[in-house]
């Protein structure tokens, strides 16, 4: 194995013209050839930091050494028995154990995500998961995003019997408004369909809160309960003019462009002067969906109140934005939006940074006097997300000051009705975590109650032997 090649081995990618024909997906696949020397760049780290980096502890490690050694099914079934939506998380995560590599010290690190999906892809997997001795315990989840799902998954695999109900006809919470060029359609249901195997039950079309509650589902003869629900309403501005004709909230249109034609229908190809407003990956996802969309004569402008630097959206987004041709306008804070009837333009004004809050990070001062319209026919706020806990009762105390999406507040994540537990995450991988933390919290509760020992996890696929933690793994990281 060549232990030092600090290039990584590249990823093929459209071109800016291809990518403005259509919503294909910008990363190609490895060949085989590709994988194995990318894979053959792995140190195989006594210390594994890709693996502590990891919120569910996936160690990479054993998938890419298979991989260099041209074992691609095997390296298939290593990814899936720690990560049941694998095929989701090799376009869209956040790559947490690329950052913490350490060939990124001196080099670039390794494509751990890009080789994930070179052994699902290249390796046979479409595998079946198995439950461990079936329990006949009823657990129910409210919410079929990753939180919902990796839970689902994890008290399947240990035997429950799982029902979990989503207000949406369809799972996936806002992994559905992810864009289809980082996203293709149909990777969600190719990991879904290995849980077939498992005592899990999908209700969609069943929102929670209006006749059926946490309590409720208790009452029912569910053991636990998960309240699994994310926060994905839009996040309003709350400023003038807002609900003007032709201001539209991006995770709607988002969804709309993936799920139905709201979309397409609004926007087509359309030569709208559009402005985005916003700094996170939504903004950016909305502008550069935007931007495939514009015809000759369109433009899309994406106005954020602090520089480039301070941008929450990860600079995978931001370059990608820059590259395909979206306008970035910085130090900008929108104070109304404007027009007769319909959005004929937005004022901005300047801002610049203050003295650092209690976080480090700098505050905003505006400059007064500064303000000037910026003409547009189309806004998208991109402002953040808030939970829908409409009818959810009061007395669960969902920890919202914490996070935008419900929490239980207790260590182990109950809430405060005994029995009812809550999660979610930052990102699709984090969110998985604590659907993972949450299952683990809820299996301890029912073994409690029988008065019996927790359910070890067991090997996903039916194996004699559970997947261990690494040697000299040193505990997660898990920045929450
Ligand atoms: C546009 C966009 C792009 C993103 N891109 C990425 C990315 O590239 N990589 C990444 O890692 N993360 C990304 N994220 C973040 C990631 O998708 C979320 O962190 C993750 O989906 C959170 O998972 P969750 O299960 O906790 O919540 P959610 O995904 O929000 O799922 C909650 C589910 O609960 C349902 N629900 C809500 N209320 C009720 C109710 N009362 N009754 C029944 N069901 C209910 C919702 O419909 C939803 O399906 C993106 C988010 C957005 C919005
Ligand atoms: S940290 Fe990088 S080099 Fe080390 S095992 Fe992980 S992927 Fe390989």
């Amino acid at each position: 194995m060549c232990a030092f090649r600090y290039e990584r081995t590249e990823v093929p990618e459209e071109t800016k013209d291809e990518r403005m024909e259509t919503f294909g997906e910008i990363l190609h696949s490895y060949s085989k050839e590709e994988a194995v020397l990318e894979a053959q760049r792995c140190l195989q780290c006594a210390m594994p930091y890709c693996v502590q980096a990891c919120p569910i502890n996936q160690d990479a490690r054993w998938y890419i050494g298979l991989i260099a050694q041209q074992k691609f099914d095997e390296a298939a079934i290593l990814t899936l028995r720690e990560n049941p939506l694998a095929t989701v998380l090799c376009k869209t995560c956040y790559h947490y154990c690329e950052e913490d590599c350490v060939m990124g010290g001196k080099g670039v690190p390794i494509a751990i995500r890009h080789l994930k999906r070179a052994a699902l892809e290249l390796g046979k997997s479409d595998l079946l998961y198995v439950a461990s001795a079936p329990k006949k315990e009823r657990i129910a989840i409210i919410g079929g995003g990753p939180t919902g799902l990796m839970a689902a998954w994890e008290l399947g695999v240990r035997g429950y019997s799982v029902t979990l109900y989503e207000r949406q006809p369809f799972l996936g919470g806002q992994v559905d408004t992810i864009p289809k060029y980082h996203l293709p359609e149909g990777d969600l249901e190719t990991d879904l369909a290995r849980f077939r195997g498992l005592d899990v039950t999908f209700r969609t079309g069943q929102r929670a809160g209006e006749g059926l509650t946490p309590e409720g589902l208790l009452e029912e003869g569910y053991l636990a309960v998960l309240v699994a629900i994310g926060a994905s309403d839009p996040r309003a501005l709350g400023i003038p003019g807002e609900h003007l004709p032709g201001v539209f909230p991006a995770l709607p249109f988002l969804l709309g462009l993936n799920k139905g034609p709201e979309g397409t229908v609004l926007f087509g190809r359309t030569n709208r002067k559009i402005v985005v407003l916003g700094g996170g990956d939504v903004a950016l996802d909305a502008a550069r969906s935007l931007e495939r969309l514009a015809a000759d004569g369109g433009s899309v402008t994406l106005v954020y109140r602090r520089s480039r630097a301070n941008m929450p959206a990860g600079e995978e987004e931001v370059g990608g934005g820059e590259y395909e041709g979206v306008h970035f306008l910085y130090n900008r804070a929108p104070v109304e939006i404007v027009g007769k009837g319909h959005v004929e333009g937005v004022v901005l004004q300047a801002t610049q940074p203050g003295p650092p809050d209690s976080a480090g990070r700098p505050t905003l001062v505006s400059v007064p006097g500064s303000e000037t319209t910026f003409p547009c026919d189309t806004i998208i706020v991109a402002a953040g997300e808030i939970a829908d806990v409409r009818g959810l009762p009061k007395e669960l105390d969902l920890n919202l000051s914490a996070h935008p999406w419900p929490e239980g507040p207790k260590g182990d994540g109950m809430t405060d009705v005994d029995g009812v537990f809550a999660a979610g995450g930052k990102s699709v991988v984090y969110a998985m975590a604590a659907g993972t933390r949450a299952a683990i919290s809820i299996d301890a509760y029912v073994a409690k109650k029988r008065g019996r020992a927790p359910t070890p996890g067991p090997d996903p696929f039916g194996g004699p032997t559970p997947p261990t933690l690494p040697s000299g793994y040193g505990g997660p990281t898990w920045h929450l």
